[in-house]
């Protein structure tokens, strides 16, 4: 194999390790490079720096009713909208099964809760599935900015904690999350 070629498949091989196969979005081990270069980015310049943790509501219940591939779909079309929806600048992770991460640079915790009630109205307000399954569909989100001198995966955590109490306070929610 020649050097050109070994490279370009070195770097296929990269690529894919940080990419989610369903959506096409970035992956958690994505979300550590970008976070750790968008932290150092906030520190350094000091800038704003949030970040949104969005989980889907009952999703079980949705595979359990419409079957797993239907759920899949919904994935996909969650993924659609939260492109759709942020800047050109925001980066967009599947973080987990059913769970997103939305890493906004340059903004604050009142810029990150609108943007996600925008999420969290779009999703509302249409229909998931394919031709066979047709469903509702909502999520729940948690905000939080970067705090004093906290790491990247200490903002994360706290979103994680708002988008917990969102889960609890019924679901279909956006909570901030208060520096400690
Ligand atoms: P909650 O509102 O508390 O978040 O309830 P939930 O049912 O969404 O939460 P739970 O964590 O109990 O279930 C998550 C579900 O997401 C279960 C799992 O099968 C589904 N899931 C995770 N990854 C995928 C996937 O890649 N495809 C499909 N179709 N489902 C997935
Ligand atoms: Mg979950
Ligand atoms: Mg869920």
């Amino acid at each position: 194999m020649s050097a050109g070629l070994f490279r370009a498949h070195a770097e296929l091989a990269q690529e894919r390790a940080v990419t989610d196969a369903l959506t096409g979005l970035l992956n958690r081990y994505g979300l550590q490079r970008a976070l750790a270069r968008e932290h150092a980015e906030a520190r350094r310049y000091d800038r704003p720096l949030a970040c949104l943790m969005i989980d889907l509501d009952n999703f079980k219940k949705v595979n359990d009713t419409h079957g797993h591939s239907a759920g899949d779909t919904a994935l996909q079309q969650v993924s659609t909208i939260l492109t759709e929806a942020v800047r050109r600048s925001d980066m967009v992770f599947r973080y987990g099964g059913e769970e997103f991460l939305v890493l906004l640079p340059e903004t604050d915790l009142e810029g990150a809760a609108a943007l996600a009630e925008k999420i969290r109205g779009a999703a509302s307000a249409r229909l998931f599935g394919d031709g066979e399954h047709v469903f509702t569909l909502t999520l729940s989100v948690g905000a939080a900015n970067l705090c004093g001198n906290e790491s990247g995966n200490d903002m994360i955590a706290r979103a994680d904690l708002a988008l917990y109490q969102a889960k609890e306070q019924g679901r279909n929610r956006v909570e901030s999350a208060l520096c400690v």
